[in-house]
């Protein structure tokens, strides 16, 4: 495919505006009604279109593009009424679409890209976009402009590719002007393209760098933050929500017989919807769940990557805990379909979440195209008092750092001394929460700890080799986020309160608070499990807190219902072995095979009422994800103490013992 060089609207195709007034919507895609720049005020338009407006979850359960753009927006919703109903969009002629402010904000799902794209839309107009939905826009080829550019289109100008692409790196310039990444990436391998290679001289390099740096196609070299580059991919991972699209693009844009570069490093898990069968509100999607399920396999037979498929009705566990455990080691590059793969930093890798398109792409190609991120160090010291965790240091660090967005697309670099008191599944849980932070990455030091955890868990490991795979930072790196001393004793039992959604203050991981600033919060379930709290480490503090209860005499407040569900298999035979579930038993809890259920509304311990309360060891907090009730994000400790005491509290030893406790 040639190049694409200037842009003109098509004659017989419409421009939609999204405007405030859904009247003027509805007027529009019933034909009624053709709007141009002159008759539109940036007043008049929709400001942060979220992408579960586009694409509610519900349509995600569609995985063919064609399928789900029949129900683009089906999450603008009026009177209990959608504004676009459904086909709307897809029957239609509109090739531009038009919003006000930060179009594509919330979750990273690329599908409100694709709902768009299949619907006919090329151009999307906007005052702005948001990061990822820019990064997913470029990576399907569909054109992003502000207002002056579409005054232009629709005077009928050809107006210059260069003037949409402006301010972007020379390889998504190339993306866009080949039409998206599959389009650049044969291009590429019929040596149509040349990739400049950064010419960043020798300097200091942060970890993320470094890694990156030793990963560029062509041999190692040196990058500096903003250089746009290709880079080997060591491994990744999808999961049934979303291998089927990354199998339905590999066919679309590699043939029937497409191959995966190197399937060894790479698996499907069987984790996100496990429960979903026995959740009355997934009931209506139950066959589509399955086709996901069945289409996950397909995928599985066809690249050979490794399979963690549920089995004997057990799924082997939460991707992210597999992978840190199983696949990711000291220095890799990793990226999977899911926000939460910074988890893999844990291990010293440089880890995130791409879109379908971008992983379906690197499994075949087996590079990516990057852009090179800044650092923010944060450096330990001390140890965590009793009764502090990981997890409260995190909640500390999103109230204070990523409130202030200090954290925003950064990676961050977590070492020091104090770094040595923490065990590995407590680092995981830095890393892991990066995420909810709206860091790029978070890599993590690493130690004897990491290498001898990494030999204990993979037979036949080479010991040296995973030493010669670690990455330091230089000693005179650059942080563009700054070097900031954390005193690991100074953290105490935090929340991340739900807010006060009716006065417009959003449920968010960011509302930071001591538990002993929030009063007297009596709450109905208690949740311990997940990518980030269904490690060996967290089910060990929630039995640490119940042995501490049962011993006493103590159980679960009644009213209270306290669910633990294991991370992953090897996670729930540890329990087993270590007498671990017969506390959670004695206690009262309800124990939950493998899998991420409640986390993702899925399976049980989500609320069914918005007057129900409750504390949860998850890493999210947005409205509704959870259930509808207000939920409470705390440790492990404080989750497993407040489901005995019938409130939120932090977990003192003895407390139990204690009259009044
Ligand atoms: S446990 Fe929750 S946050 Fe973790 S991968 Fe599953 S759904 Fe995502």
């Amino acid at each position: 495919m040639d190049s694409m060089t200037t842009v003109t609207l098509t004659a017989g195709k419409r421009v939609l505006f999204l405007t405030r007034d859904f009247e003027l919507i509805r007027k529009q895609l019933r034909g009624e009604l053709d709007l141009t720049m002159d008759d539109v005020s940036p007043d008049d338009l929709l400001d942060d279109i979220n992408t579960d407006v586009m694409t509610p979850a519900w349509v995600c359960f569609d995985y063919e593009p064609e399928e789900l753009a029949k129900n683009a927006y089906a999450g603008l919703v009026e009177h209990g009424e959608r504004v676009v109903p459904e086909r709307a969009l897809y029957d239609a002629d509109f090739e531009v679409i038009v919003s006000g402010e930060r179009k594509g904000v919330g979750s990273s799902r690329e599908t409100a890209v694709q709902a768009e794209k299949w619907s006919g839309i090329r151009i999307a107009i906007a005052a702005s976009f948001a990061p990822i939905h820019a990064a997913n826009n470029i990576n399907q080829g569909v054109l992003m402009g502000g207002y002056d550019l579409l005054r232009r289109l629709q005077d009928g100008e050809a107006v210059p590719l260069e003037d949409f692409t402006r301010g972007y790196d020379p390889i998504r310039k190339l993306i866009v002007a080949h039409g998206g990444l599959f389009n650049f990436s044969k291009a590429l391998r019929r040596g149509e393209v040349e990739i400049p290679r950064p010419e960043t001289r020798a300097r200091s390099l942060t970890m993320a760098e470094k890694t990156i740096a030793r990963h560029l196609v062509g041999g190692a070299g040196y990058v500096k933050p903003g250089d746009a580059v290709l880079a080997r991919v060591d491994g990744g991972y999808s999961h049934e929500f979303t291998s089927a699209q990354v199998h339905y693009f590999l066919e679309q844009e590699c043939g029937a017989d497409y191959t995966a570069a190197n399937p060894d490093r790479f698996a499907v898990f069987e984790d996100h919807l496990h429960y979903a069968d026995g959740v009355k509100g997934m009931m209506p999607y139950v066959d589509k769940i399955r086709t996901l399920r069945e289409m996950q396999k397909v995928y599985q037979r066809h690249t050979g990557v490794r399979d963690y498929s549920v089995r004997d009705g057990i799924s082997p566990g939460i991707c992210h805990e597999v992978a840190r455990r199983h696949i990711i080691a000291p220095g890799d590059l990793i990226l999977a379909t899911d926000s939460h793969t910074t988890m893999g930093g844990g291990n010293n890798a440089y880890a995130h979440g791409v879109g379908a398109t971008e992983f379906a792409h690197l499994v075949h190609a087996g590079f990516t195209p990057l852009t090179v991120p800044e650092s923010i160090r944060f450096e330990l010291t001390g140890e965590l008092q009793p009764g502090c965790t990981a997890k409260d240091v995190m909640l500390w660090v999103l109230m204070t750092f990523a409130r202030r967005e200090e954290t925003l697309n950064r990676c961050m670099e977590f070492g020091g001394p104090g770094l040595a008191s923490l065990s590995m599944d407590e680092r995981a849980t830095l890393a892991n929460m990066a995420t909810e932070c709206s860091a790029r990455a978070a890599m993590v030091e690493a130690d004897d700890a990491t290498i001898e955890w990494l030999v204990a868990r993979r037979p036949g490991v080479d010991r040296a080799l995973l030493r010669e795979r670690v990455v330091s930072p230089d000693p005179d790196a650059h942080y563009d986020g700054g070097v900031h001393s954390i005193d690991l004793s100074a953290i105490r039992p935090m929340v991340a309160h739900p807010g006060d959604p009716d006065r417009g203050i959003p449920s968010d991981p960011t509302n930071g608070a001591r538990v002993d600033e929030i009063g007297d919060v009596k709450i109905d379930i208690a949740y311990g499990g997940s990518c980030t709290a269904g490690k060996v480490d967290d089910l060990e503090m929630y039995a640490r807190v119940l042995k501490e209860a049962v011993d006493a005499g103590r159980a679960v407040a009644p009213g209270v219902r306290f669910f633990i569900q294991y991370g992953s298999v090897d996670v729930r035979d540890h329990c087993e072995r270590a007498g671990l579930a017969e506390i959670f038993a004695r206690a009262g809890a309800t124990v939950l095979h493998p899998g991420c259920g409640a986390c993702i509304g899925c399976g049980p311990g989500v609320s069914e009422t918005r007057d129900q309360v409750t504390v949860s060891a998850i890493n999210r907090n947005y409205t509704g994800r959870s259930g509808p009730g207000r939920l409470y994000l705390a440790s492990p400790l404080t989750v497993a103490a407040s489901a005995i005491a019938g409130r939120i509290v932090a977990y003192e030893e003895g407390m139990f013992s204690r009259a009044g406790g």
